[in-house]
């Protein structure tokens, strides 16, 4: 369970209304039952229900069960679908192991407004539902050209990734091949919207030293489909 306190010093807690809601009445948790529980920062602690009210829960922390881990080195660019698949593709980066989640903007993104709250809702939601306890940074939506133009400070040594049907290969292996010859290096990977990316954006992209295309087979992919076909190929080649 995430929650907003500092974990640091042990003690007691008070679960906010919605978390108290969730041990008492979904969970069905009373008193002295046990849960587990972070803050994104202080590690994951065991922790004991001490007082179940009828809409307030105190919880007891009893002993820290993993220290705090550094987050996922792998960030990953998107141009933001609408509603439910921007859910998805956020869930489903954060259980895949993103350490950062950057929406980027691009001349055929659907999305115009993007509601971070939403997005860091759903990054809590798959946090607490495949163990992480490091949080995904999430970052405010930016123009894919701003982003490519500020790589070399912002993200020096980074490759990025860019998901792209292949010329000569379908496969993304030799690309995974070459990058794990190359030994570790901060990966990025850029996952463009359901109308693809324009024919600048492909020039631009291809004409930049840190980009690296990676093909995805020979089908053209839903972009949340890609998304995840592209973290999993990734994280299968290259580790955590
Ligand atoms: N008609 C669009 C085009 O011509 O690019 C299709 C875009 S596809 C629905 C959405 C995104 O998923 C693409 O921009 C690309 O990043 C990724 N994608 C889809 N199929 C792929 C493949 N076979 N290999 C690599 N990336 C793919």
């Amino acid at each position: 369970l995430f929650l907003r306190h500092g974990l640091a010093d042990g003690g007691q807690v008070e679960a906010d209304r919605a978390q108290a809601n969730y041990l008492l009445n979904v969970l069905r948790l009373a008193d002295d039952d046990r849960v587990l529980v972070f803050n994104g920062r202080d590690g994951e602690w065991l922790a004991e229900i001490a007082a179940a009210g009828r809409k307030a829960c105190t919880l007891r922390l009893v002993e820290r069960t993993r220290p705090q881990t550094p987050q996922p080195d792998l960030h990953y660019l998107f141009a933001p679908l609408k509603h439910a698949r921007l859910d998805y593709m956020v869930q489903k980066a954060v259980e895949m192991g993103a350490g950062a989640l950057r929406p980027v903007m691009t001349r055929h993104t659907h999305a115009s407004r993007i509601n971070l709250e939403r997005m860091e809702a759903n990054v809590v939601e798959a946090a607490e539902q495949c163990g992480v306890i490091s949080l995904p940074d999430v970052r405010a939506p930016a123009a894919l050209d701003a982003v490519l133009a500020a790589w070399p400070q912002a993200d020096a040594g980074r490759r990025l990734l860019f998901c792209d049907e292949g010329e000569e290969s379908h496969s993304p292996l030799p690309v995974l091949a070459r990058l794990a010859g190359e030994g570790p290096s901060p990966l990025a990977l850029l996952v463009g919207p359901e109308g693809g990316f324009s024919k600048e954006e492909r020039a631009l992209l291809r004409g930049l030293p840190f980009v690296v295309p990676i093909p995805l087979g020979p089908r053209i992919l839903r972009a949340d489909t890609a998304a995840v076909a592209a973290l999993a190929v990734v994280q299968a080649a290259l580790g955590d």
